[in-house]
């Protein structure tokens, strides 16, 4: 994990965690989909929640055995950013995981 400067909101950067994720071949997407989540000792499971984020964003959440998870049981926020095909990178959300997403 690294920390780096993005501005997530468009209202000025800021820093955040960076994750890199590890690459799957001919498929960036699966590399930050259903994957354990980056932090430590968090054991959740980084899920595809885009519908009301847009592309790219992920939560990290309990999932059953059926693939579905709790709202109750979201952790941890990322937005998804590709270096290249290659270098997979998950930016946490810390301004989204207190409720404030315009910091
Ligand atoms: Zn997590
Ligand atoms: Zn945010």
């Amino acid at each position: 994990m690294q920390h780096e400067q993005h501005d997530l909101h468009g209202t000025g950067a800021a820093e955040h965690e960076v994750y890199d994720m590890e690459p799957v071949a001919d498929d960036i997407w699966a590399a930050v989909t259903n994957v354990p989540c980056p932090v430590k000792d968090c054991g959740q499971t980084v899920v595809w929640y885009e519908a009301n984020y847009g592309p790219g964003y992920r939560v990290c959440a309990r999932v059953t055995g059926n693939g579905s998870f709790g709202q109750a049981t979201i952790r941890h926020h990322f937005q998804a950013r590709f270096r290249n095909s290659r270098a997979p990178t998950l930016i946490r959300h810390e301004c989204c995981e207190r409720g404030v997403p315009n910091e």
